[in-house]
């Protein structure tokens, strides 16, 4: 084949061509690798959680039909092992360095209450059942198939303490409820205004009730409510407290708008969790939080429900979160809560990722009869009710 300056041409464009190629492709990976690494190293080593980090979007497939959600989590874990939730993916991270193998928080970063008062005073003041106000945020498509569960178990034991705050009207909830339901008119969504919203409404709600506690819960938590009382009565509703669990491992720090230069930082307890708060502290968080306040509160600093509680009581009102282990959010591994542990355990909760579910692990009805375990663990805890014999 002759070599005419056509075919060399040719050939160089070719050659150009390919090396070109090669080098984008390889710029490509390294940036992909880059942006995982990146997001990898927020969610662990910065202060920024999931939750932060996509305002809960509904970024995640949902199907109404099935009990068991696959949703996105909100926040990193923080228990004996650390759970990290990126992407589809539940990534296990035992005894990440540095961190106590046992609790999960950084070795010597932080006290079991997080530098409040060590210890609860004593009350002096008696927290009965009916002194609790529990609200429970859910939405229309979960009526049916979160509801129900709650309803059957832990919701008999407070009938008249638990509201559920949801979207939509359903006269059929309505009744089950026996006139529970609240709809808050707020949206339907998993966004940031949505839930803000509905947070916004519970606290109005709180406050307009001479309740002396306020707790709130998602639809997704099972409640073990005489070890919720009995929690609250070690604390004076008097007094200000903030009880609940965070689900970072170090303090969420955030810009200061205000001051570009500084960052603000401060703990929250997870919302998936359940949380409470004193009559007295919410009766300070009004300025910033009643009336719908607490909306505007939740966009000036972007941020969901559950942590902008924690900057208002954090940092606005200077107020500390006591941290209480026995709150467990479905961030943790169920799986790790220890059956002859339920009765001392406040809350539990249940997900699905993908075919993985993560379940208490109890014994009792069979995974179809019962696939939150809720049922079942209600048997473990009060046996003699109806639905638990034989
Ligand atoms: N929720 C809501 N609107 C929605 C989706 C969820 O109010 O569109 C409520 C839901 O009922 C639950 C809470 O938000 O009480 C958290 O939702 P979910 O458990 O599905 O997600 P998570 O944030 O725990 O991953
Ligand atoms: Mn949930």
């Amino acid at each position: 084949m002759r070599l005419t300056p056509r075919r060399m041409l040719n050939g160089t464009a070719a050659v150009t061509v390919l090396v070109c190629y090669t080098v984008i492709i390889i710029l490509w990976q390294g940036q992909r690798r880059q942006f995982s690494e990146t997001r990898r190293n927020i969610l662990l080593a910065s202060n920024l959680s999931p939750t932060a980090e996509t305002e809960r979007s509904p970024v995640y497939s949902w199907e109404v039909s099935n009990v068991m959600k696959d949703r996105a989590s909100r926040s990193v874990l923080n228990t004996d092992r650390v759970y990290v939730r990126s992407d589809r993916v539940l990534h296990k991270l035992e005894q990440v360095q540095g961190t106590d193998h046992k609790t999960g928080l950084k070795r010597g970063s932080r006290p079991r209450t997080l530098g409040g008062e060590l210890e609860p005073t004593k009350t002096g003041v008696k927290t009965e059942t009916e002194d609790i106000f529990i609200g429970i945020k859910t939405t229309k498509s979960f009526h049916r198939s979160r509801m129900d569960v709650i309803l059957k178990t832990w919701f008999v034991l407070a009938k008249y303490q638990v509201y559920f705050f949801t979207d939509a009207d359903d006269p059929e909830y309505q009744i089950k409820t026996g006139g529970h339901l609240i709809n808050t008119n707020c949206s339907s969504s998993h966004n940031r205004k949505a839930l803000c919203c509905k947070m916004s409404v519970e606290l109005d709600r709180f406050l307009e009730s001479q309740k002396k506690w306020f707790c709130h819960f998602d639809d997704d938590n099972y409640v073990n409510l005489p070890k919720l009382k009995k929690l609250l009565q070690k604390y004076n509703p008097l007094e200000d407290w903030y009880l609940g669990k965070p689900s970072i491992r170090v303090p969420l720090k955030i810009p200061n708008r205000e001051n570009t230069e500084e960052t603000i930082s401060f703990w929250f307890a997870t919302g998936g969790a359940g949380f409470c708060i004193s009559r007295a502290l919410t009766l300070k968080m009004m300025p910033t939080a009643s009336g719908g306040r607490f909306m505007s509160a939740c966009e000036k600093i972007r941020l969901p429900d559950d942590v902008t509680i924690g900057y208002i009581i954090e940092h606005v009102l200077k107020k500390k979160l006591t941290v209480v282990e026995h709150f467990h959010s479905h961030l943790e591994a169920m799986n790790l809560i220890k059956p002859h542990t339920f009765s001392e355990q406040i809350s539990f909760s249940y997900s699905r990722f993908g075919n993985e579910t993560n379940v208490i692990s109890v014994e009792g009805f069979t995974q179809k009869e019962d696939p939150t375990r809720f049922l079942s663990l209600h048997c473990q805890l009060f046996p003699l009710v109806g639905f638990c014999a034989g």
